[in-house]
């Protein structure tokens, strides 16, 4: 089918990016499960490595399996192309590495997933860049922190884990007066419900490990472009303006106008940082998606039902949930992500740490992982694992404070999740 705007959500989660298989006319999207294309002749190949030509070389750069579901979740988010990657954190490592160089620092939530703040505190300093976490509600200390070297800011649009909701608007004017891009972490509220390019956002990235595949089975990344950025408006951004010499001198905005950074991103990043997503996990993922419309109305129908409910048990001191009148980020659902506020939230109980231990111990539907997105129900006690690395400052700050714990509901009865959790809660 030929992708546009006059489709609608539904449609295009099944159908973006897929056709009758050329060769074979297999309605599906097959695992094109081989690393390497033959070439017409050397005109071909040559024209292929030369970037003359859009083709099949190699799967560490592109994939077919893979092509289908970049051009999928792209449509899905309104952006003009995308590129896929092995995971969550590479999708964040390949939208930064275009922009960013030595002594460079991006401008970054405090409020951000556990492993996002470990890369971005130690772990990019490696690669001489830094990252300045700021509080995303105070609008003056976020223009403030933007200096000569930042190259971009980067958040969540809903906030994983603390039922935060950012305001995209007010972030992508400050980014846009700098001249930067805004990047935005999707995964907690997918396409579905929040499409951050409409806010404002350049690029939106995406672990496909949660939502987006669903159930828990594969990990996969992506990096969608909005095709909207000016690369050349200012001097910022030399790996997209100016020449590349690793193709002959080849400059990336002037060549591929709005689709420079998704080239760039398979061109250079895929070639050389080698982050690839392999078909067999696009091919799963594709299933997801094709449900993820479905899945996400349930998860926020159950994560309403469950969060209002557990609000008013004797256990509970506070529940997070961007959905419920209760939450300063209530009034922000309207705007970013008028179908619901995601299905992740945290619960602080008054038995403080000791209890969270206890009660994650005692849960039987709901599985103590390190996981959250999937159709079952998850729950993790963040503080004594995914934030576990931070400071007790850093845990607070993200939502994860040792009293708080992390539920991710699935798509079971309702009635089932309230009656498991009420077994834990009275056992604490
Ligand atoms: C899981 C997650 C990531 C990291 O993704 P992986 O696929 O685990 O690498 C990044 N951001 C958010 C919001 C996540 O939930």
């Amino acid at each position: 089918m030929t992708d546009g705007p006059e489709y609608g959500f539904d449609t295009l989660q099944i159908h973006a990016g897929a056709r009758p298989d050329p060769a074979t006319g297999a309605r599906q999207v097959p695992i094109y499960q081989t690393t390497a294309y033959v070439f017409r002749d050397a005109d071909h190949a040559a024209a292929l490595f030369n970037l003359q030509e859009v083709g099949y070389i190699y799967s560490r750069l592109t994939n077919p399996t893979v092509a289908a579901l970049q051009e999928r979740v792209a449509t899905m988010e309104g952006g003009v192309g995308a590129v896929c990657c092995s995971s969550g954190h590479a999708a964040q490592i390949m939208a930064l590495f275009p922009l960013m160089g030595p002594g460079k620092n991006i401008v970054v939530s405090t409020r951000l997933y556990g492993g996002t703040v470990t890369q971005f505190s130690q772990t990019i300093k490696r690669f001489g860049w830094s990252a300045t976490f700021v509080d995303f509600d105070d609008l003056d200390a976020v223009k403030a922190a933007i200096d000569d070297d930042t190259r971009a800011v980067f958040c969540e649009s809903i906030a994983n884990p603390g039922g935060y909701i950012t305001d995209l608007d007010a972030i992508s004017a400050i980014s846009d007066a700098a001249g930067i891009p805004l990047i935005v972490d999707n995964t907690s509220a997918t396409p579905y419900l929040c499409r951050p390019i409409e806010h404002g956002a350049t690029l939106v990235v995406h672990s496909l490990t949660k939502y987006l595949t669903g159930n828990g089975t594969v990990m996969g990344g992506c990096v969608v472009d909005s095709g909207k950025f000016d690369w050349t408006a200012n001097d910022k951004f030399p790996s997209l303006s100016e020449p590349e010499p690793a193709y002959h001198g080849l400059k990336f905005a002037e060549t591929f106008g709005p689709l420079a950074f998704t080239f760039h991103g398979i061109a250079i990043g895929l070639r050389d940082l080698g982050m690839t997503l392999n078909p067999q996990a696009a091919h799963y993922t594709l299933m997801g998606i094709e449900t993820l419309s479905l899945r996400m109305q349930k998860h926020v129908e159950n994560a309403m039902e469950i969060a209002a409910w557990l609000e008013t048990h004797d256990a509970v001191e506070a529940v997070t949930y961007a959905g419920l009148p209760s939450s300063p980020y209530n009034h922000r659902v309207e705007k970013i992500c008028p179908k619901g506020a995601g299905a992740l939230f945290t619960v602080a109980l008054k038995g403080g740490y000791d209890a969270c231990t206890k009660f994650v111990d005692s849960l039987e539907i709901f599985s103590h992982v390190a996981n959250l997105g999937d159709t079952r129900s998850l729950v993790i006690h963040s503080a004594s694992t995914t934030h576990r690395q931070l400071t007790l400052e850093q845990q607070v700050a993200a939502g994860a404070a040792p009293n708080v714990v992390r539920i991710s509901i699935g798509t079971e009865d309702p009635a089932d999740l309230k009656a498991d959790l009420n077994k834990a809660l009275n056992a604490v």
